[in-house]
């Protein structure tokens, strides 16, 4: 996962350098869960791939598309992988319609020629190229170039698409318990939406035939397609006559909604949900394979409650081979930049003893199946939203302020496709955080803040045009729903509010502009002196309580922040987590006053640069203080006494 999606702005020489810096992956494990996090790195040297056991939040990784691997180690016991191969999947027929672009005749020959020919060893044209790691070792030149383009264009492995059948089995990734849990027969209709926008064909037929052959045929009325737009002819002609052909067999189970302008992601899903008629409604991404029994836990938890909103647990198809990784079970949750990422499942559900519960999420990660009109009455996405990212949260936010539930069903997988990139966006940060301002102004009152200083924008005239917001300020109103104080309190515990932050942004010291404190190399504990570029690594906080944290802001219970320390001795700062600090007793809290001194409250020693001889570049030392002065970017009152946080 890269994470320059979370870079603000677009340089393109820094953003390469970051992105090349920012593909080394921090991995923690902690109690319940592993989690991943994409750390961004200010300090561009290339280290190798490390782990390190701090620093876990997972940031929006795409909603899904993470390089993680989320395990819940304690009490869930996932069947082994034998287990799952040995799953029959002999239920799932091949409807005549689900045979793939290619012919059958043709693909057999395809597969001969290309078992004579593995024994040839090939030229790898595209060394680099991520589709090739792992796989395609047997493709001639030829075939490497065809795949090679369809990866570019579409962001997964398009050529094994095509020769995959579009009713394949996957692994059934339940645990045994789901496997034996009975559901009425009566349930509510359901409608499947499946957004999409210049998708492979291949890939939204596969989805369609996983959706038919693994939702019960009484259940499902239909399925809507909602085409954003696409530019892909293959999309336009070709898909009629295939749903033409599903629907012969099924009379009037598919349907498509085809916008006439790119409305982006959100619009899409409320389109579909507009198109829709059943009880029910599951609206998906078309990158998706539903597995067993998918619908049923969902139909059944809606028949029981309409208030309650589902995820579905994911399981991630690589992009390049195709193979299935399983998922574990996790809450959804986000950060203060209103990322998605993953939460450990609540002591409460543990307890419960019933692998098969609902575990109640403080969020949803985008795919979502509701009661239809309930999703109505709570005003069903914002569609003020921008291409991509915060529809999410603001749902998951509106939800539980306004008197509904989100739940994930560890019995409902849909396995998601993952990109490895996104062929419509080369920078998500820029959507994702105008979209994070509007879900900040309409829902979170003076908690918005948090996300302001997350994404290291002034509070005042952030410069940021997050569009017309009064509507949506409206229906908070007419719904009378609660504050975001009593979300956070009741709901999403785990996200902790820095209540006296009082300077964040980078920071320079007089003597040289060009240069700001970073959180240096990670892992790592020393910070340095490097040139200024503002992303995450050179964010820093400064609380009225004395604290200084560096490296962006984690703040959650289970990833902690970091903060800056000094050891006493030595000339090198330190950087520690700050409950370790704590913990440890050590020298964490710092006398600053913009254009002051930053000094030790405890050694009375200050945090200068010096030069080891006038050539060499400035290095961040601990010294005797000499009067050296700095300057954090963006200052704030103290904000947390503002009376709507108590
Ligand atoms: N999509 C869309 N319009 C857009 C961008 C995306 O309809 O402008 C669709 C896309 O085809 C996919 C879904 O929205 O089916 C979610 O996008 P994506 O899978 O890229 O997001 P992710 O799952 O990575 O969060
Ligand atoms: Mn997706």
């Amino acid at each position: 996962m890269v994470s320059w999606r979370r870079l603000p702005g677009l340089f393109p020489t820094m953003l390469f350098l970051v992105s090349t810096a920012n593909i080394f992956l921090v991995f923690y494990v902690k109690n319940v869960i592993q989690e991943l996090k994409k750390e961004s790195h200010g300090y561009l040297e290339v280290h190798p791939p490390s782990f390190s056991h701090e620093n876990a939040v997972i940031e929006r990784l795409e909603h899904l598309e993470m390089y993680m691997h989320n395990i819940s180690a304690n009490s869930m016991k996932k069947p082994s992988h034998n287990e799952r191969m040995k799953q029959k999947e002999d239920d799932i027929k091949l409807p005549e319609e689900s045979k793939g672009e290619m012919h059958q005749a043709e693909k057999a020959k395809e597969e001969d020629k290309m078992k004579k020919e593995k024994k040839v060893v090939h030229r790898k044209l595209f060394p680099d190229s991520r589709l090739f790691k792992r796989w395609g070792a047997d493709l001639t030149e030829e075939q490497q170039t065809t795949a090679q383009d369809l990866f570019t264009k579409y962001g997964y492995n398009v050529y094994l698409s095509d020769r995959l059948p579009l009713d394949r089995p996957i692994p059934d990734t339940r645990y045994p318990s789901c496997k034996e849990k009975k559901y009425s027969h009566d349930l509510p209709t359901l409608s499947v939406i499946l957004i999409f926008m210049n998708e492979a064909m291949s890939i939204i037929l596969r989805a369609i035939t996983s959706i038919i052959n693994r939702t019960p045929s009484h259940l499902l009325k239909e399925i809507v397609l909602v085409d954003d737009y696409s530019s892909n002819e293959a999309l336009k002609g070709n898909l009629d006559e295939q749903i033409k052909n599903y629907n012969a067999k099924h009379p009037g189970l598919l349907k498509i909604v085809r916008h006439q302008k790119r409305e982006g992601l959100t619009q899409a899903r409320i389109s579909g949900w507009e198109a829709s008629t059943a009880d029910v409604v599951a609206i998906l991404d078309a990158h998706i394979e539903v597995n067993v029994g998918w619908a049923e836990p969902i139909l059944s938890r809606i028949k029981e409650d309409r208030t309650v909103i589902i995820s579905p647990v994911f399981d991630n198809v690589r992009f390049d081979d195709f193979e299935l990784l399983e998922y574990a079970v996790a809450a959804d949750g986000f950060d203060w930049a209103l990322w998605c990422l993953y939460e450990p499942l609540p002591r409460e559900w543990y307890e419960l003893k019933d692998e098969t519960a609902p575990v109640r999420s403080p969020s949803i990660m985008g795919i979502l199946a509701a009661h239809r009109v309930f999703l109505g009455e709570i005003g069903v996405l914002d569609g003020g939203m921008h291409i991509y990212g915060g529809e999410n949260v603001e749902l998951g936010l509106r939800v539980w302020q306004c008197g509904g539930q989100i739940e994930v069903l560890p019995c409902s997988r849909v396995a998601h496709l993952e990109r490895a990139h996104k062929p419509y966006l080369l920078d998500f940060s820029i959507a994702v955080r105008r979209n994070a301002l509007r879900v900040a102004e309409v829902w979170m009152d003076d908690y918005k803040y948090m996300v302001y200083f997350a994404w290291n924008l002034p509070v005042e005239n952030p410069g940021i045009d997050y569009g017309d917001v009064s509507s949506r300020k409206e229906l908070r109103k007419k719904l009378n729903c609660k504050s975001f104080d009593w979300y956070i309190k009741n709901v999403y515990p785990n996200l902790i509010p820095l209540t006296t932050i009082v300077g964040y942004g980078t920071m320079k010291n007089t003597l040289n502009e060009n240069i700001c404190i970073d959180q240096g190399p990670v892992p790592g504990n020393t910070p340095i002196m490097y040139g200024c570029h503002a992303y995450s690594p050179q964010h820093l906080f400064y609380l009225s309580t004395g604290e200084m944290y560096i490296g962006g802001l984690r703040s959650r219970q289970n990833t902690v922040d970091r903060c800056l320390t000094d050891p006493g001795t030595g000339d090198l700062p330190f950087i520690e987590q700050c409950n370790e600090a704590v913990k440890k007793g050590l020298n964490m809290h710092w006398d600053f006053k913009q254009g002051s001194s930053v000094m030790n409250k405890k050694t009375r020693r200050c945090l200068e640069i010096v030069k080891d001889n006038p050539s060499s570049p400035d290095r961040l030392v601990m010294q005797n203080c000499s009067g050296q002065k700095w300057n954090v970017q963006h200052t704030v009152k103290d904000w947390g006494k503002r009376s709507a946080l108590r």
